[in-house]
């Protein structure tokens, strides 16, 4: 635990435990903060974000290895990565973005076990404050307040908007 990479570490300090996977883990949507359920992948906002908006996307089956995804997978994944652009950018118009997958604890991931993909949306100067924030514990309410935010988009979406 004690190397695990700094924003996922708070999620561990701060609430209790969950038992297995966050990806995996059945329960309200909004409570796990699950933006969107497609047929081979979710959506979720990150508990503990660099910056607002910050989201994560997944295959919903179980598994680390890159290989592993189906093509059918590969493809969903990426759309829905293209999708979370897309209604990010209508929601809180950032100046740019960084997506990627951080691979093992080297690297840098939080949660080894099961792949996922980041999408967090940058503003020209952030990198002034982002130091700062990553000392800030952050307040669940402001969560929340993304998550509604966001929700309705990701609804439309699936809608066929
Ligand atoms: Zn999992």
């Amino acid at each position: 635990m004690e190397k695990l990479w700094a924003p996922w570490r708070m999620e561990y300090l701060v609430q209790e435990k969950p038992d297995g996977c966050i990806f995996c883990r059945e329960g309200n949507d909004r409570e796990r903060l699950v933006l969107m359920t497609g047929p081979l992948t979710l959506v979720m906002l990150n508990r503990y974000p660099y910056v607002n908006g910050h989201l994560m996307v997944a295959p919903r089956r179980h598994t680390a290895d890159l290989a592993e995804l189906s093509d059918a997978e590969m493809l969903e994944l990426f759309r829905t990565v293209a999708l979370c652009r897309e209604l990010l950018s209508r929601s809180c118009a950032p100046d740019g973005y960084n997506i990627g997958i951080n691979l093992g604890k080297a690297a840098g991931a939080g949660v080894e076990d099961h792949l996922h993909l980041h999408v967090v949306p940058r503003w020209n100067g952030d990198n002034n404050f982002m130091s700062v924030l990553a000392d800030i514990r952050v307040v669940p309410e402001a969560l929340l307040e993304s998550y509604d935010r966001l929700l309705p988009l990701f609804a439309a979406a699936v809608k066929g908007g």
